[in-house]
């Protein structure tokens, strides 16, 4: 499931969701390092690149490897995203 693809030019990955360990979702690349916080993070174009070894994303919110998992349906239900225009 994805919503767009990656804003930046040089990249041609497909922006998904993931939730994270808090159980927050975010919007994350697939391709790319490219984090979004929120769907407003994204529709500005204001993204983050998580590293280690941290992998901060925003507060309480990471995406450590391994403690994560790309969204299903029922998690955008979950999370209130279910509405926007997601493609598979
Ligand atoms: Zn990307």
């Amino acid at each position: 499931m994805w919503l767009d693809e990656c804003p930046s030019f040089w990249d041609e990955g497909r922006v998904r969701p993931l939730v994270t360990q808090s159980g927050k979702v975010v919007l994350r690349c697939d391709s790319c390092a490219a984090v979004w916080p929120t769907l407003s993070d994204f529709k500005e174009m204001e993204h983050v690149e998580p590293d280690e070894p941290d992998w901060v994303v925003a507060a309480g919110v990471h995406v450590r490897p391994g403690t994560f998992r790309w969204a299903s349906a029922q998690d955008l239900e979950v999370a209130g995203m279910s509405g926007l225009s997601w493609r598979s």
